[in-house]
């Protein structure tokens, strides 16, 4: 059941403003912003000195559901999702089975209306496999069709190194296309290299010289222009590199944009200064760059050529993690920490609180064309997240709620907590405990091109 809650004298962080203001929950929605009267049946929380942001919307994690549920499930990491401020996600298609059809699309939703407590959408999978029917489809009906991640079931079927389909692709589809960005080739000559010198243990060190600026820059730049040439809705998922910020625009507002970018939160806070103390534990594909490449991110980031920050929030576990170069598996969960690592720059002075909101909340919203998400607004729904700007804590394997039960940031201190989260209006997260008998929503969203 929902209830009626009147956050009092909150900062909201909303479309470019901070302001002062109380905000009135029921039925889901938003009713009310402003100066609001207390009645009877209002419950009361106290927004005095607290910061009100949209509940973030996270358009890359892979929740592991199903198949792979020993790395983590739709339960497990929606929760983790909710406790960091996040209220909605899109889950990415290399599942088991990958999700190259309707019907196991329809059985992903299934499974999350009855175990994910955030709202949810799901990417159909596209690679060599399943093209021919995935033109002939209406595509207008999926939030958007992906290759990441189904690479490393089928090698080759990667759609960056395949031309021919990714033309085919961009010529038929209606909806938004977001691939993975990196040229085979050229990684597996560099592998081979370093592997002529090291064997199989290649230090952890040499991921980004492996998976090198060339072969994200040559395959992002590829991919632009055969999408301009078809005029298709291309997302470059997770960008990594500096060179590759100036292949996109900011002329334009997002709505218009038919090219679009995002940057994974793990490339702004890592560097290739990292491998030494984390190793393979920050080993993700496309890699952690350079200290330059990580300030060029930032840099795009608010110069807005980037649009996004998801987290690509990609759970191993441990052992799955600490092998050897080849047998060590790629990515990392950062769910739980996204915007905490966010308000730590914002901290230190990088970035303001109306561009973290407007990247993980308002664009997300806007780039999937979701119905009343993303904005704190009258008649929207009450995806909510009150923050303590001044709360110190410290990442440990005690307060983690990942199934893998590790993170790359343990043993890190943030200055900012979250300490309550809404989701559709019922307070799921409240200062470390959970609200765990309502589930998240299906995320709606325009299927026309354009939304007003
Ligand atoms: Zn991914």
């Amino acid at each position: 059941m929902n209830e009626s809650t009147l956050i009092q004298n909150v900062t909201l962080v909303n479309e470019g403003k901070i302001l002062v203001a109380d905000v009135l929950i029921a039925e889901g929605l938003i009713q009310q912003i402003g100066r609001i009267e207390v009645e009877p049946n209002h419950n009361l929380i106290d927004g005095t000195g607290k910061h009100l942001f949209p509940g973030i919307i996270d358009g890359q994690v892979h929740f592991r559901d199903p198949g792979l549920t020993h790395k983590g499930d739709l339960y497990t990491e929606s929760k983790a999702a909710i406790a960091g401020g996040v209220t909605s996600f899109i889950d990415m298609p290399n599942t088991v089975p990958n999700i190259l059809t309707v019907e196991s699309l329809k059985e992903k939703f299934d499974i999350a209306s009855k175990k994910s407590l955030a709202n949810y959408s799901f990417f159909l999978g596209v690679n060599g496999d399943n093209i021919d029917e995935v033109i002939k489809m209406d595509t207008s009906q999926f939030i958007g069709v992906s290759d990441d991640g189904l690479y490393f079931t089928k090698k080759g079927n990667l759609l960056a190194d395949n031309p021919e389909i990714m033309e085919k692709l961009f010529a038929n589809c209606k909806s938004i296309i977001a691939i993975h960005s990196e040229k085979e080739e050229i990684v597996e000559k560099n592998e081979q290299a370093f592997k002529e010198k090291y064997g199989d243990d290649i230090p952890a060190k040499f991921h980004p010289v492996i998976r090198s600026t060339e072969g994200c820059y040559d395959a992002t730049k590829r991919a632009i222009d055969l999408a301009k040439k078809h005029k298709a809705r291309l997302h470059i998922l997770h960008l990594t590199t500096e060179a590759e910020t100036h292949l996109f625009r900011n002329d334009i507002p997002l709505i218009e944009k038919k090219i679009t970018t995002e940057v994974s939160v793990h490339h702004l806070w890592f560097s290739d200064e990292d491998y030494e103390r984390l190793g393979m534990l920050i080993k993700w594909n496309p890699a952690i760059k350079t200290k330059k490449d990580k300030e060029g991110l930032l840099k795009a980031l608010l110069d807005d050529k980037i649009d996004l920050i998801t987290t690509d929030h990609a759970p191993h576990t441990l052992e799955e993690k600490q092998q050897t170069y080849f047998q060590s598996m790629s990515g990392a969960p950062m769910v739980q920490h996204t915007l905490n690592c966010m308000l730590e720059f914002y901290k230190q002075g990088l970035i303001s609180l109306e561009k973290i909101v407007e990247k993980m909340c308002h664009n997300p919203a806007i780039l999937y064309r979701m119905t009343n998400r993303g904005f704190i607004r009258k008649g929207y729904h009450a995806d909510l997240t009150l923050v303590d700007l001044n709360s110190e804590w410290t990442v440990a394997k005690e307060n983690l709620l990942y199934k893998c039960g590790w993170s790359p940031l343990e043993g890190t201190t943030f200055q900012a907590k979250i300490e309550q989260t809404f989701v559709n209006g019922n307070l799921i997260y409240n200062h470390g405990t959970f609200k765990e008998d309502i589930f998240g929503m299906p995320i709606d969203f325009n299927t026309k091109e354009k939304q007003k």
